[in-house]
């Protein structure tokens, strides 16, 4: 089992550091709202805050905000729209302590991974701000008098939905392009974890971005995707989150012929090949598992092994786990927090459930630890069969599931079978099978011999159903871009 240092602070439930939520709708915070269900602290299952539930005529604001935001900020010129999210990048790196606190108190995770959330999510926007500057156009070689221009204008008013799984990076990741872009935004965090995207929305305030550009709403998610995605003044659906409710937003989005950018689910595979160094490769898996307490997108979870490693990973890596320390996020020592919410842990103990009755070895973990807070062992799982749930649905848990191959014929064949292509990851000496992963293993993004995944400067996002279109990289604003073909006679007419 896992050092179990489960710990409460004197603050109790951090109520006291967790800020009010509000709604915000054209420049004003708007709080006294029913209730659309309150903020749990996961590690204490202490209640930190209520959600507002925006009405019918709240989300008639936001369009109508939105709607007069992007003309503002579209007529904006580039190096003023980054003046402006500059000062929001200082306020944020400024008040990173105090985010990383709120961050840690509604997702779980431990204070050091909510801090380098925040310093990833002004990567984004360091990366975007250079963007702006840079989208340009073209002039077409034509004849006299003729002038043929292609431009690249902002698409209009964004819908961004974005998940409790990483509540600062999705929420960067959408507002630093869309901003830079030119468009107006109206944000939907998680009802889940709310309090690190409004200090988000905050600092943007702080920072004068004018009224209407950048607004905030929470209440019943499917209610406002219905209502925000069929408006005329909506241009653009951005999500990041399940793929079953991604296909549900891609569906009403087509209904009205608007275009989507999908960040999904994955399940990703880990090919660990014969004459690696196993033992080395468990030790930085069970780190990378247990990130987010798995509730990462690009989590490894399913370790394909070469038969002559099998079990000298499999005994690395149980023991890697077992030595993990598990608590609260606010107690510098631990390195992996509770699952983010009483969902997680039911389907954690169910996906456990389902493995061992089809005869997998639980190696490590496997039940929940504790009767307080939503703590789930980090689990590894050996001789999963292939068609066990784990094995086919995206755990988002701590639970890593191994199984043996001959060749990586198998190795690959298993990795493809399912319906997802987020993240996957190889480790191999030969550079042949390198190059046959490469070019065969179905994935957005592939990490050889290392479990990093993209930062700013290179596209992240996933094939299959793990996805549409790419988030970072050289061209993250053309999913906020429109091109127009401009041709201009320049004669006296
Ligand atoms: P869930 O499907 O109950 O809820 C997922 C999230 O979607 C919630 O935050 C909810 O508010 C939101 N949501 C639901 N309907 C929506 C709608 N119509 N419009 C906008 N948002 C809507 O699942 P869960 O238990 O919270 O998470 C479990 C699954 O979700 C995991 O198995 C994983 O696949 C997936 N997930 C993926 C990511 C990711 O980063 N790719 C993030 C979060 C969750």
């Amino acid at each position: 089992m896992p050092k179990q240092s489960i710990e409460w602070h004197s603050t109790g439930s951090g109520k006291d550091e967790y800020p009010r939520i509000g709604l915000f709708l054209d420049g004003e915070w708007v709080y006294d709202r029913a209730d659309a269900g309150v903020v749990v602290n996961p590690s204490t299952e202490e209640v930190l805050a209520t959600v507002p539930k925006a009405t019918d005529s709240d989300l008639q604001r936001a369009l109508g905000a939105a709607a007069r935001g992007f003309l503002i900020w579209r007529d904006t010129a580039p190096t003023e729209r980054v003046r402006v999210m500059q000062r929001a990048l200082h306020l944020l790196r400024e008040r990173k302590e105090s985010i990383a606190r709120i961050l840690t108190l509604e997702h779980g995770k431990p204070l050091s991974h909510a801090r380098a959330e925040i310093e990833r999510s002004l990567n984004f926007y360091e990366w975007e701000m250079g963007q702006a500057l840079r989208a340009y156009g073209a002039i077409v070689p034509s004849a006299p008098q003729m002038q043929k221009m292609v431009t690249r204008q902002p698409i209009g008013p964004v819908f961004a939905a974005t998940p409790w799984n990483s509540p600062m990076g999705s929420a960067a990741r959408k507002t630093s392009a869309a901003l830079a872009a030119g468009c107006s935004v109206i944000l939907k965090p998680a009802e889940e974890t709310p309090g690190t995207a409004c200090e988000l929305v905050r600092c943007f305030e702080e920072a004068g971005l004018p009224a209407g550009v950048l607004n905030l709403v929470l209440g019943d998610p499917e209610h406002i995707s219905s209502v925000l995605i069929a408006s005329p003044a909506v241009r653009m659906v951005t999500f990041t989150g399940s793929t079953g409710v991604g296909k549900h937003l891609t569906q009403l989005a087509a209904k009205v012929m608007k275009p989507v950018a999908m960040e999904l689910g994955g399940h990703a595979p880990v090919l660990v090949g014969e004459n690696v160094d196993a033992v080395a490769i468990a030790r930085m898996a069970a780190i990378v598992k247990t990130r987010g307490s798995g509730q990462i997108c690009t989590a490894p979870s399913r370790f394909i092994v070469h038969r002559n490693s099998y079990s000298e990973f499999v005994a690395a890596f149980g023991k890697a786990l077992d030595e993990l320390r598990m608590g609260d996020g606010l107690d510098p020592e631990v390195e992996v927090g509770p699952v983010s919410n009483a969902r997680r842990l039911a389907a954690a103990q169910a996906l456990v459930a389902d493995a061992r009755q089809r005869g997998a070895r639980v190696v490590a973990g496997g039940d929940r630890v504790g009767d307080r807070g939503f703590f789930f062992a980090p689990t590894l799982l050996a001789e999963v069969p292939l068609d066990a749930d784990v094995m086919t649905t995206e755990p988002f848990c701590p639970i890593a599931a191994c199984v043996s191959a001959a060749d990586l014929d198998e190795a690959i064949a298993i990795a493809n079978s399912l319906p997802f292509g987020l993240a996957g990851y190889a480790f191999t000496n030969s550079l042949e099978e390198a190059e046959q992963i490469n070019r065969r293993l179905e994935c957005g993004m592939l990490s050889i011999n290392h479990f990093d995944t993209p930062d700013a400067d290179t596209p992240f996002g996933g094939v299959k159903e793990s996805g549409l279109g790419r988030e970072g990289g050289p061209n993250s604003l053309d999913a906020y871009l429109v091109t127009k073909t401009i041709l201009q006679y320049t004669a006296k007419v």
